[in-house]
């Protein structure tokens, strides 16, 4: 089993895909290695892309804002991306880019092996579930890949353009809440 710092290390300096002649700095992920709740979202943006850091822009506050809706804090859960160096002008991933860089994801995935993986927006909820259903018609119900628990939910970037997301966001994420009450409690866990 491969740890978080075994997987960054592994990554390297990624030159693996163009991504890296326009990037700043690699996002790998950040939060607690043993988390009960994994967040997955598209790629890195200009803010995180300067800091090396998911969701630390206009999105992450409003991610950081709709947290508390399920109880948990940002440091208990752990935030990582589909690809690690951010698209130009944040374009949407290339399938090549997906396919090239989501192997760390994976490995992520596996090593903080979470109860529930929670994918934001349609990038990660597809290839997380490995469908082309549109996240519409996927996100605020639960689904089961392997051992896993995936909730997806819209991306918080898109629900701050649309504002009419905005009571769809909260009632996802009280569900978020009573899914890993549901789940600490089947695994023993407080
Ligand atoms: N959007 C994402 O999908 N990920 C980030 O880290 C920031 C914005």
């Amino acid at each position: 089993m491969m740890t978080l710092d075994t997987i960054r290390e592994e990554l390297g300096d990624c030159r693996r895909c163009e991504l890296c002649e326009t990037r700043t700095t690699i996002v790998f992920g950040v939060g607690n290695p043993k988390a009960d709740v994994m967040f997955i979202g598209e790629a890195p943006g200009r803010q995180e892309d300067l800091g090396a850091e998911p969701f630390i822009g206009a999105a992450g506050k409003h991610l950081n804002s709709l947290l508390g809706i399920a109880g948990l804090r940002r440091e208990e859960i752990y935030i990582a991306n589909v690809l690690k160096c951010r698209p130009p002008n944040n374009r949407d991933p290339l399938p090549s880019e997906i396919e090239i860089c989501s192997p760390f994801l994976r490995d992520q995935v596996r090593a903080i092996n979470p109860l529930v993986l929670v994918t934001l927006g349609r990038f990660s909820t597809q290839f997380i579930l490995k469908t082309d259903v549109g996240i519409s018609n996927l996100r605020g119900r639960v689904h089961m890949t392997g051992r896993f628990s995936v909730l997806p939910i819209y991306h918080p970037a898109a629900a701050l353009y649309d504002p009419q997301k905005g009571p769809v966001m909260e009632k996802d994420f009280e569900l978020l809440g009573a899914l890993v009450a549901k789940r600490r409690k089947e695994y023993g866990l407080k």
